[in-house]
């Protein structure tokens, strides 16, 4: 009996939830989310989540080798799932970096850019892996990758 009407509130809290107006970004994203928000904002980008609405959750992607998921469809909202170990044993540069390149795809409409500068580093937070070039992200290259991701 206890059971059921656990079951029974969980459905219940579910659909009132869905009837109001749903929180489309998990709390945990929401600060970074605002970040790429802000960024954009600094550099003439006028970023707009009612025009361009994008869910975001953390969750298991059950693959190891990804860490963050942007999903674009015609039909569906668009959104990003990040995957939960990765973000629960990422850095502040490590969570702001797997935001902004997916809100690169989910936003912006970016698609990769493995491009390599003369140091070997990757030239965009748009790479598609950090096995081809070196990703120096903190706050002395923060502004140009950021520069780069909005003004490319
Ligand atoms: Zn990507």
């Amino acid at each position: 009996m206890n059971k059921l009407y656990f079951l029974l509130l969980i459905i219940l809290c579910f659909t009132c939830n869905e009837d109001e107006n749903p929180v489309i970004v998990e709390s945990e994203l929401q600060p970074y989310f605002e970040r790429f928000k802000q960024a954009g904002i600094a550099r003439g980008v006028n970023v707009d989540f009612d025009a361009i609405p994008i869910e975001g959750r953390v969750a298991n992607l059950f693959d190891s080798n990804v860490n963050g998921w942007c999903s674009l469809n015609e039909e569906d909202p668009r959104e990003i799932i990040i995957d939960d170990s990765f973000w629960s044993n990422a850095s502040e540069f490590d969570k702001e970096f797997i935001i902004m390149h997916e809100l690169g795809h989910c936003y912006l409409n970016r698609l990769h850019d493995d491009s390599i500068d003369g140091d070997g580093n990757c030239v965009s937070i748009m790479h598609s892996t950090t096995e081809t070039c070196v990703f120096p992200y903190n706050d002395d290259t923060r502004d140009a990758y950021l520069d780069e991701l909005f003004l490319q």
